[in-house]
């Protein structure tokens, strides 16, 4: 009997085969070698699981597949037309133009990141954020580290490690991808002490859940979802009076570390840093991609010797900022210094859009595709855990199936798209939302709904 794997053909014959030695050119030879190694491999499994050896063509089509998986990045722009503004799965936010050119600017060469220039030392990365977060919140001290979980776990881990801290029961929540405050919490070596229901929880809770072994009292915004109707929780002043008469700290992580009033805008009023700090809260921490339109990052502000602490611990270290992060981060927060915040970055400019200009573009969109598109009253969200159920009013493209296409399919096509176009689907209509796309982007955005159509 012959053996079924005779006919596969050898590492170098398929090296030297017409259709490879291109590759070469393209990428290094060690690793075209090994590419075929693994689809060989591979074939062999398939082969002895009782597959029939393939042609040697299909082989070829195998690892040439393989190379432009690995040639380009799998990671690329899209056009967000979900009307949702902090897309944490497209994401977060996307950056002003002065944040994107000052990252450019410190990437190109070095920078003067850790250089004291006027005394020709060794300085600190965190002096090009500390006295402009300052100024924006109002708060004595600042520290920015990788992300807010990161922020969270910091001040916990310094601060309260074996001891107490008293968070309300409502508040011990999971806010997405995999941050769950009691988990945080026992990470740090904290002591998670819930007091309260889920709906209601008084002053007075927390009042009596204090001990010796108590170093906090925690708030965390429910930034993910609301509840609503018989609901109860103390302000943060009742909390910070009860924090200091104890001797206790009081951290606030309010997650979107929105610096703006929200209610000029319709919405209801996200709590800002800048009331978090007036109000007395020892730690105020909230991240920097969500409603502050920046990078990724965790911000800490509050007391000096609180964020000295922190400085001093080896995790703020392990969790610090990158050049690009600590330059787009600056930039960004100078456009809240300049008064520029609402004209300047992304998010406050697609929550500010005007509805007319909103209607304009979707009236362009639905005449550029033509019959199967409807303009509809629709909600754009903030996302990001901002502002849950709340909507701003906006006017969204309703695309219904069309020629035979489903709106599943179609939805496919456009997310297959280059660049891929991400919509809504709801009630067997793909919707797109003008407030999320960049006006830039709309004829690449009509040229791909177009293509989609197309049979
Ligand atoms: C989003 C959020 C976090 C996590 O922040 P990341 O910057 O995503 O790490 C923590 N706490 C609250 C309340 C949040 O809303």
């Amino acid at each position: 009997m012959t053996s079924p794997f005779r006919n596969l053909p050898s590492v170098s014959r398929l090296l030297a085969h017409k259709r490879i030695r291109p590759l070469v050119s393209r990428m290094a030879s060690d690793t075209v070698a090994e590419l075929i190694r693994q689809q060989l491999q591979e074939t062999r499994q398939a082969i002895a699981a009782g597959h029939e050896c393939p042609p040697t063509e299909t082989l070829v089509e195998s690892v040439l597949a393989r190379a432009e998986l690995l040639l380009q990045s799998t990671l690329r722009p899209v056009i967000n037309a979900t009307g949702v503004i902090i897309h944490t799965n497209l994401g977060r936010v996307p950056l002003s133009r002065e944040a994107i050119a000052a990252m450019e600017a410190v990437s190109h060469g070095y920078s003067n990141l850790e250089f004291d220039l006027t005394q020709g030392e060794r300085g600190d990365r965190l002096v090009h954020l500390e006295p402009i977060l300052c100024q924006i919140t109002g708060a004595q001290a600042a520290v920015a580290v990788n992300n807010n979980a990161g922020a969270v776990l910091l001040a916990l881990t310094v601060l309260t490690k074996e001891r107490e801290v008293i968070i309300s029961r409502g508040q011990a929540v999971e806010i997405g991808g995999g941050f769950r405050i009691p988990e945080v919490m026992q990470q740090s070596g904290a002591r998670l002490v819930e007091v309260g229901t889920t709906n209601r929880t008084y002053l007075s809770d927390y009042q009596q859940a204090i001990t010796d072994d108590t170093a906090a009292l925690m708030r965390v915004h429910a930034s993910n979802f609301r509840v609503i109707g018989f609901v109860e929780s103390p302000p943060l002043e009742d909390l910070v009076r009860l924090a200091r008469e104890h001797d206790l700290l009081l951290l606030d992580d309010l997650g979107s570390g929105c610096l703006v009033d929200t209610g000029q805008f319709g919405l209801a009023a996200e709590p800002t840093v800048q009331d978090s700090v007036a109000a007395g809260a020892d730690l105020t921490l909230f991240s920097g991609d969500k409603l502050l339109g920046g990078p990724q990052a965790g911000i800490i502000v509050g007391r000096e010797e609180l964020v000295a602490r922190l400085r001093r611990h080896p995790l703020t270290r392990a969790l610090r900022l990158d050049k690009a992060t600590v330059a787009a981060l600056a930039a960004t927060a100078i456009h809240y210094v300049r008064g520029e915040a609402l004209e300047k970055i992304p998010v406050w400019r697609m929550i500010a859009m005007p509805l007319t200009t909103i209607q304009r573009r979707a009236r362009r969109w639905a005449r550029a595709i033509g019959a199967p598109a409807r303009i509809l009253h629709g909600r754009s969200m903030i996302g990001g855990g901002s502002l849950p159920e709340e909507g701003l009013p906006t006017r969204v493209v309703a695309i219904s199936a069309h020629a035979g296409r489903s709106v599943t399919e179609l939805a496919q096509r456009l997310r297959l798209s280059q660049p891929p176009v991400i919509g809504r689907i709801e009630h067997d209509q793909l919707l797109l939302d003008p407030r999320t796309v960049a006006p830039e982007d709309d004829s690449t955005l009509m040229e791909a709904i177009a293509a989609a159509l197309k049979r």
